[in-house]
C-alpha cells in the first residue's frame, strides 16, 4: 500500500491523479488550491508511469527546435490572468519571439506545481508517485475506489482523475513487429535507436512528424526522412507576428431551431471567412473556443461525416507551426532531407537491416527500403480496441464507456465517467484528451487548464460535503 496520506493522522480525503502530464499536473495544481482555500486537508496522489509529472508527452523534450505550436500569450496555466506565461517567461530571462520551446514550457508547469505544493503544506498534500496505474476497482476498505499500480503496489482513494493523454496511434496495415518498427515516437528515448543515420520512413505528415524530422536530421548528418500520408496536407504556418484579432473575425453561425448540421455550419464559417478583410487565421482562431458547444449541437451522423471528412483539413488550419519551424521543414526538404510522400501505406515488410514500405496513391505504388518505421498518426481512433491495462480493464468491468464515437471516454458535461449504464459517476472524473468525443476540442492548454479548474471545484465540494460534520 501506498502511503499517500500521513499514517496516524486520522481519515483525510485522497485524490489520485493518474497521469502525470499538463492535465494531471493542472487537475493536481486546481486541486491543491480549492482544497486549502476551503480548509479542506486534502491528500492528492499524482501518478505517472514514466516520471514525467509537470511534463508528459508533450513537454518532456529536450529538443531546443522542439517549440510550442501555440504563442505564449495563448498558453497561460492560470485562469483569468492569460500574461502569465509571459510574465513568467520575462522573470526567467527566457527570450522568445513568441513561441517558447516545448521544454520551458515543461519546466513553467513543474514550476507552478511545486510552488502550489509549498503554499499549501501541511494542510493539503501532494506526493508524486513513478508507475503505472493498471486497474482501478470499486473499493471495500473504507475508500471509494483502490487503484492498482503496477509491481503489487495499492493506493485507495476517495476519488480519482483519468488524466490519462491520448491514445497510442495505431497502425495503418500489419507492421514489422520488431526493433525497427516504433509505435509510439513519444515514449520515452523512443527515437535514440532511429538515429543511426540509415533512412526513415514516418507515417502521418502532421505536428509529431516534424518533431520527428527535426530530431532525426539534427541527431545525424545523414538521415533522411520519408513521410507518407493520404492527403500529404502539412501543418500551416503561423502569420506571425500578428496583432490580436479583431471581434469581426468570429464566425457568424446562425442558431436554427432545429438541431445545428454541420453543411450549415459549414456554410456560415465560410460566408464569415469571405466577408472577413483581415487575416483567415483570425477566424480560425476565433472559431476554436466555439467548437466544443457546436460540437455538442451537432448530430452523431454528422459528428461521423466532419471525422471522415473535413478533420483532416481543420486540423492542418487550427495546429499550426511557428515560423521557424516552417522554415526548419522547408530547408530540410531543400536539402533532399525530407520527402513528403502522398499515398497510403499499403505494406511492409521486415528485412535484415530494416523494413520495406510499399506507398499506394490512385493506382500506382512506390517502395522504399529504410532502416527505421515510425508511426507518427496522431492518437488511435478507437478506444474500444485499446489494449492499456487500465482503459481495458475500466471499459470491460462497466466502470467506464466509450463515448458514441469512440474517440475516448463517455462523460457527462463535468467530465464525470459514466458507467455501462450511462450514470455519471460522483467520484471519478476525466480531462482532456480522454473527452475528444465529447467536445472535440480538449487537448490544447487552454480546453485543459479550464476543465481542471472546473472539475477541482466539482470535486472538493464533493468531498467537503462527504466529511462527517459538514453542514452541507
Ligand atoms: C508535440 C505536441 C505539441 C503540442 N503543442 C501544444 C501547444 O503549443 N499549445 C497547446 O495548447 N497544446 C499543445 N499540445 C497539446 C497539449 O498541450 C497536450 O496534448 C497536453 O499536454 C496533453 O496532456 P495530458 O496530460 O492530457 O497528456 P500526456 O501529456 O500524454 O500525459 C499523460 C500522462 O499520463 C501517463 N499515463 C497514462 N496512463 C497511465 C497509467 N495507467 N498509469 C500511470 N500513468 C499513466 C502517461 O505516461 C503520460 O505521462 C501539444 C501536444 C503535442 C503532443
Amino acid at each position: 500500500m501506498y502511503p499517500v496520506d500521513d499514517p496516524g493522522a486520522g481519515r483525510r480525503p485522497v485524490i489520485a491523479v493518474i497521469g502525470g502530464g499538463a492535465s494531471g499536473t493542472l487537475a493536481t495544481i486546481y486541486l491543491l488550491r480549492e482544497a486549502f482555500d476551503r480548509g479542506i486537508p486534502l491528500r492528492v496522489a499524482l501518478i505517472d508511469r514514466h516520471g514525467r509529472h509537470g511534463l508528459g508527452q508533450a513537454y518532456s523534450t529536450t529538443h531546443p527546435a522542439h517549440l510550442l505550436n501555440s504563442p505564449a500569450g495563448a498558453m497561460s496555466a492560470v485562469v483569468g490572468d492569460p500574461a502569465h506565461l509571459t510574465r513568467w517567461a520575462a522573470e526567467a530571462g527566457l527570450p522568445h519571439d513568441g513561441f517558447l520551446p516545448r521544454s520551458a514550457y515543461g519546466r513553467y508547469l513543474t514550476e507552478l506545481l511545486t510552488a502550489a505544493e509549498r503554499s499549501v503544506q501541511p494542510a493539503v498534500r501532494a506526493r508524486r508517485i513513478t508507475s503505472e496505474v493498471v486497474a482501478m476497482r470499486r473499493g471495500s476498505h473504507g475508500r471509494a475506489l483502490r487503484l492498482h499500480l503496477a509491481a503489487d503496489g495499492r493506493i485507495d482513494a476517495d476519488a480519482a482523475v483519468l488524466a490519462t493523454g491520448n491514445l497510442p496511434p495505431a497502425p495503418p496495415c500489419l507492421v514489422p513487429q520488431g526493433h525497427c518498427y516504433i509505435a509510439d515516437p513519444w515514449k520515452p528515448g523512443a527515437l535514440e535507436e532511429a538515429a543511426d543515420g540509415s533512412p526513415v520512413a514516418v507515417l502521418g505528415t502532421g505536428l509529431t512528424m516534424l518533431d520527428v524530422a527535426i530530431a532525426l536530421t539534427d541527431a545525424h548528418p545523414r538521415t533522411a526522412v520519408h513521410a507518407i500520408s493520404r492527403h500529404a496536407l502539412l501543418p500551416r504556418e503561423h502569420n506571425w507576428p500578428r496583432t490580436a484579432a479583431t471581434v469581426s473575425a468570429m464566425p457568424a453561425i446562425r442558431q436554427p431551431a432545429a438541431p445545428l448540421r454541420l453543411t450549415a455550419l459549414i456554410r456560415d464559417v465560410r460566408a464569415s471567412a469571405a466577408a472577413y478583410p483581415g487575416d483567415w487565421q483570425d477566424v480560425v482562431d476565433a472559431l476554436r473556443p466555439q467548437i466544443p458547444r457546436l460540437w455538442e449541437q451537432l448530430p452523431e451522423q454528422d459528428k461521423r461525416l466532419f471525422l471522415r471528412r473535413l478533420a483532416r483539413y481543420w486540423e492542418v488550419h487550427r495546429h499550426r507551426v511557428p515560423p521557424q519551424t516552417a522554415r526548419r521543414a522547408a530547408a530540410l526538404t531543400l536539402a533532399g532531407r525530407l520527402t513528403v510522400h502522398r499515398g497510403h501505406l499499403a505494406a511492409a515488410s521486415g528485412q535484415r537491416d530494416g523494413v520495406h514500405v510499399r506507398i499506394d496513391h490512385g493506382g500506382s505504388s512506390n517502395e522504399l527500403a529504410v532502416g527505421w518505421l515510425i508511426n507518427c498518426t496522431g492518437p488511435a481512433a478507437d478506444i474500444t480496441a485499446t489494449i492499456d491495462p487500465l482503459l481495458r480493464g475500466l471499459l470491460d468491468s462497466g466502470l467506464a464507456r466509450p463515448d458514441p464515437l469512440h474517440l475516448g471516454i463517455d462523460t457527462d458535461a463535468r467530465g464525470a465517467v459514466r458507467d455501462a449504464a450511462g450514470r455519471p459517476a460522483s467520484d471519478i472524473v476525466a480531462l482532456g484528451p480522454p473527452l475528444r468525443g465529447r467536445w472535440y476540442e480538449t487537448t490544447a492548454i487552454p480546453e485543459i487548464r479550464d476543465q481542471a479548474a472546473a472539475l477541482a471545484r466539482h470535486l472538493v465540494t464533493r468531498l467537503h460535503r462527504a466529511q462527517p460534520g459538514s453542514a452541507a
